[in-house]
């Protein structure tokens, strides 16, 4: 059985106010979901109780990962067994290259897995990111701009992906977040999934909008309205919520 990341009747809540009302996921490895709904819907909430952000609260349930309930990990340790969490490391840090970044954060997991690890040598990194740029279709000229530090919001986006493909993770949770990204950004994102994908790692890809879902084919599609999943589906769900939109869990019915 491939292996899972359950998300089981998981509360939470921001400012006094219950956000997610009960979310119930199961994402697979080998398997990309789609998370849809409309905005304020709690969508990016969830992401940000995934990677274990300070400011959420979870009152109920729980997120089982390799035997254990993740909720109770810091997010670097969240990381180390295998989640990437976009958003992760959203500040600008002038002086600090996105290589040099990339680099303290391969090491940073290797070092977790095995204190002895002395960390990858510069040429290796230098092979290995050139490659995974490559892979990307970034220029290598981005690795050396400062790390967020003027990064639009498509570079920012650009930097996560290569983020992802050099920690590979086992799961990852991508929000696109309603930023509007445009459609070169969303094809870098879309090019960095579709060459990641594979029976080793499964994806949460969250999105407002069905754009996202024209460069990658998901295999689940849940809808969440309201802080709780309202239907799950194929392809197909999301076809018919950019025909119909979410009006039919909105309002009630006459
Ligand atoms: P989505 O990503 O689906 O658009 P969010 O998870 O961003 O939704 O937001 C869910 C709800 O939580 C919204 O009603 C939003 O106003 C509220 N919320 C988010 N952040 C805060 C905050 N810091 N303080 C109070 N309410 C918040
Ligand atoms: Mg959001």
């Amino acid at each position: 059985m491939a292996e899972t990341l359950a998300i089981r009747n998981l509360h939470a809540r921001i400012a006094e106010r219950e956000i997610l009302k009960g979310v119930n996921l199961t994402l697979r490895k080998g398997e990309v979901h789609a998370l849809m709904g409309p905005n304020g819907a709690g969508k990016s909430t969830l992401a940000y109780v995934l990677m274990g952000h300070p400011a959420y609260e979870v009152t109920e349930g729980e997120v089982i990962f390799k035997g254990q309930n993740i909720l109770d990990l810091a997010p670097e340790e969240r990381a180390h067994l295998g989640l990437f969490l976009a958003f992760q490391y959203p500040v600008a840090v002038p002086g600090v290259t996105l290589a040099n970044f990339l680099r303290a954060a391969i090491n940073a997991k290797r070092k977790a897995q095995n204190p002895d690890d002395p960390g990858i040598s510069l040429i290796d990194f230098q092979r290995l990111l050139l490659d995974k740029m490559r892979l990307l279709g970034l220029n290598p000229e981005f690795a050396g701009r400062y790390l967020n530090d003027g990064f639009s919001g498509g570079e920012k986006k650009r930097a996560e992906v290569l983020q992802m493909a050099l920690l590979e993770p086992e799961f990852a949770i991508l929000d696109e977040t309603d930023s509007g990204l445009d459609i070169d950004a969303l094809r870098i994102v879309a090019q960095g999934i579709n060459a990641l994908r594979g029976s080793e790692r499964g994806f949460l890809i969250i999105t407002h909008y069905k754009r996202i879902l024209d460069y990658i084919r998901s295999d689940v599609v849940h809808v969440l309205v309201d802080g709780r999943i309202v239907e799950s589906g194929g392809p197909e769900l999301a076809d018919r919520l950019e025909a119909e939109g979410y009006r039919r869990w909105l309002e009630p019915v006459a």
